[in-house]
Order: structure tokens, then C-alpha cells, then sequence
């Protein structure tokens, strides 16, 4: 019978990773995560807007933690390419379908890194004129974001390293992974 995929450590294009966070740990957060976006949107119906295809999974649980009534909608960036170091331009390659006028709005994003992609995400989805906009991201990296955004909810802060796997991709491997992974050349 087949179980979820959650080996120790994977190689991934040639390269090593470890485990860095367990599927325990993540399970723990949605279920905080979940509780607190119950608590705040009650009553509201928000929207949650998905960033492709790095959010998916993240997304699809962090829908099934919530109660209240929601919708969903995804945009799709592109601003790493297949490298592991951003090539510091996002394209927009889909917008979202969804009218957000007087909606509010979740922005769901697999990590914050820069900052680049969400503080352009945000400034579009302004333009659409939501009744509110938060941010909710499973990863920070603190260090590397110099970039103005403003992160409402953050699944876990970590250190500056390439990580992979749960919808993370390195040149598009690794996203079914159930946990997350650090190359094993950068420090935990
Ligand atoms: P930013 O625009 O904040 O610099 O980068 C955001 C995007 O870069 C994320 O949505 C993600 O797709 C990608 N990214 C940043 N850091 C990592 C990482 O450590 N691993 C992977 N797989 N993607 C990353
Ligand atoms: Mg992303
Ligand atoms: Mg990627």
C-alpha cells in the first residue's frame, strides 16, 4: 500500500538534501495556522489567492484546516527559472479570474525569500481595490528579505539555505516530497 513520501534524506538533480522540517511539524502549524485564520475571518468569506506552482500544497492544507466559508483562485509567477538563486525578475505568466473588488484576500505563497515576488504580488492585487489583503506564507527567510513585505502569516522563519520538497521544487523535481528538505552544503 502506498503511504506518504518522506524519506530522510533525497538527492535531488544530482545534489543532497536532509530532512530539515518533519511532517509532524508541519501538521502542528496547520492546525495553529487554521485556528487563527478561523478566528480572524469570521464572517468575512475571504479568498484565498494561491502562487503557482510553489503554493499548491501548502494551500490545499491550509484550506482543509479552515471552517469558515472560503473561495480560491491562483496566479501564477515565475521568478527562479531552474537555478537555486532568483534571477531577480518576476513574470507574471497568469493573473487570477476571480472579481476581488471588497473581497478579502489571502495571498498564499510557498517563501518569502527576497521579498521580490510578494511585494510585487501584493501591489497587483491592490490594484483590483480588495477589502483587505494578508500574506500567508509557510516559509521566511528573514535574513535574505530586503524587500518591503508585510508577512501576516508565517508557517516557519528559517535560516538563509535552499530548501525543497512539500510543493517545493528545485528545477521542477522534489515538489511531491511530504516534508521539507535543506541541501546538505548549506547550514541547518
Ligand atoms: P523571492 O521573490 O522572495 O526572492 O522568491 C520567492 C520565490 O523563489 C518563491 O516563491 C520560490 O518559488 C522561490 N524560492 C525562494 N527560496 C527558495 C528555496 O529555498 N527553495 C525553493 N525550492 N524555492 C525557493
Ligand atoms: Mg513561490
Ligand atoms: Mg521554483
Amino acid at each position: 500500500s502506498s503511504t506518504f513520501y518522506q524519506p530522510d534524506t533525497v538527492t535531488c538533480n544530482g545534489e543532497k538534501f536532509k530532512i530539515f522540517i518533519t511532517k509532524d511539524q508541519i501538521d502542528e502549524r496547520l492546525n495553529q495556522l487554521g485556528n487563527q485564520l478561523d478566528k480572524d475571518y469570521e464572517g468575512k468569506k475571504p479568498i484565498f489567492i494561491g502562487i503557482l506552482n510553489g503554493a499548491f500544497i501548502f494551500l490545499a492544507d491550509v484550506m482543509r484546516h479552515v471552517s469558515i466559508d472560503c473561495e480560491v483562485d491562483f496566479m501564477k509567477l515565475s521568478s527562479y527559472g531552474d537555478k537555486k538563486v532568483s534571477s531577480g525578475q518576476v513574470t507574471e505568466l497568469k493573473h487570477i479570474d476571480a472579481k476581488i473588488e471588497g473581497r478579502h484576500v489571502i495571498l498564499v505563497e510557498d517563501i518569502v525569500d527576497t521579498g521580490l515576488s510578494m511585494n510585487y504580488m501584493v501591489k497587483r492585487i491592490k490594484e483590483n481595490n480588495p477589502a483587505s489583503v494578508a500574506v500567508c506564507t509557510l516559509l521566511h527567510k528573514k535574513e535574505a528579505t530586503h524587500h518591503d513585505v508585510q508577512l501576516d502569516y508565517v508557517g516557519f522563519e528559517i535560516p538563509n539555505a535552499f530548501v525543497l520538497g512539500y510543493g517545493l521544487d528545485y528545477a521542477q523535481e522534489g515538489r511531491n516530497l511530504s516534508q521539507i528538505y535543506v541541501l546538505d552544503s548549506d547550514e541547518k
